[in-house]
């Protein structure tokens, strides 16, 4: 049964990864993600069904439209892949349970937005504005998804009420650090070095993770991205970096591991469970 439903997580991130390209594709464009099907950039055709299986068809047909032979991006074979590996292991680390939809939901929209990002150097507002609010709303009703403990522990009672807290202050700091960042990066580099769309982000991580889940992905996305060179290319003429997919990918590391850090950080501070910030 377990290897089945692996497959099956495995299948649907796979199949949602191909819903997630399009909405790449479209969402920028002012485009229905939903209606029309699915058509060649180039020659306009309908791709059938057959020519639409994730992952699959893109090896088939190596990347070419069957009509008219012209390439197709590679980012969609990527984004299902992604997609189908980023679906298995949530599955494995949550289990079935309505914390996994969240997280997939979560994480897909997360996907969607770095791949945008990356193509557009934009994140859509249509994504993140309302991904502040629902993880707000999504914490109070799941208040289990949020790191405990939290400094007002001894202040509230209603785990509800502390996941809601621990939701706002990570939508604040979230925002507000990066307010923070943008105005001394452009005093620093005398342009735009963070834009509108990486403070939404941030907040929006912080609505569905807290505020500590929130720090780790901005410590985890700066040192990822000082690994691939974000300090050499911020040096760079006029380019403007997205920084989207790198607190994307933070927050992700942070959903499979952050409990463990936050804890093991708390543990060597000597505050463990007892809890003294
Ligand atoms: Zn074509």
């Amino acid at each position: 049964m377990h290897v089945i439903l692996k497959i099956f997580f495995f299948a649907l991130g796979a199949i949602v990864g191909s819903f997630l390209n399009v909405c790449v594709h479209r969402l920028p464009r002012g485009e229905s993600i939903v209606s029309p099907g699915s058509r060649c950039p180039k020659c306009g055709r309908h791709i059938c069904w057959y020519d639409n299986v994730p992952m699959l068809s893109y090896v088939i047909l190596r990347g070419r439209c069957r009509h008219c032979g012209s390439g197709i991006s590679s980012r969609y074979f990527v984004v299902e892949l992604i997609a189908a590996f980023l679906f298995l292991m949530l599955f494995l680390r949550f289990g079935l349970s309505v914390d996994l939809l969240v997280y997939l939901a979560f994480t897909s929209s997360l996907l969607v937005m770095s791949f945008i990002d990356f193509e557009h150097k934009i994140i859509p507002d249509i994504l993140d504005c309302p991904g502040i609010v629902i993880g707000f709303v999504v914490s109070i009703f799941l208040p289990a998804m949020h790191v405990r403990p939290q400094p007002w522990d001894s202040i509230f009672e209603s785990p509800a009420v502390i996941a809601a807290a621990d939701s706002l202050s990570g939508i604040i700091l979230g925002g507000g650090f990066l307010v923070v960042l943008a105005i001394a990066g452009k005093a620093v580099f005398k342009k735009e070095a963070m834009g509108g769309g990486d403070v939404k982000l941030l907040a929006m991580i912080g609505a569905f993770l807290g505020w500590q889940m929130a720090a780790l992905t901005v410590f985890i996305s700066a040192l990822i991205g000082s690994v691939v060179g974000i300090t050499a290319k911020l040096r760079m003429k006029g380019s403007y970096i997205p920084y989207g997919p790198y607190l994307a990918l933070g927050a992700i590391i942070a959903i499979f591991y952050g409990e463990r850090i936050i804890l093991w950080y708390l543990g060597r501070l000597g505050m463990g469970s007892s809890l003294a910030f």
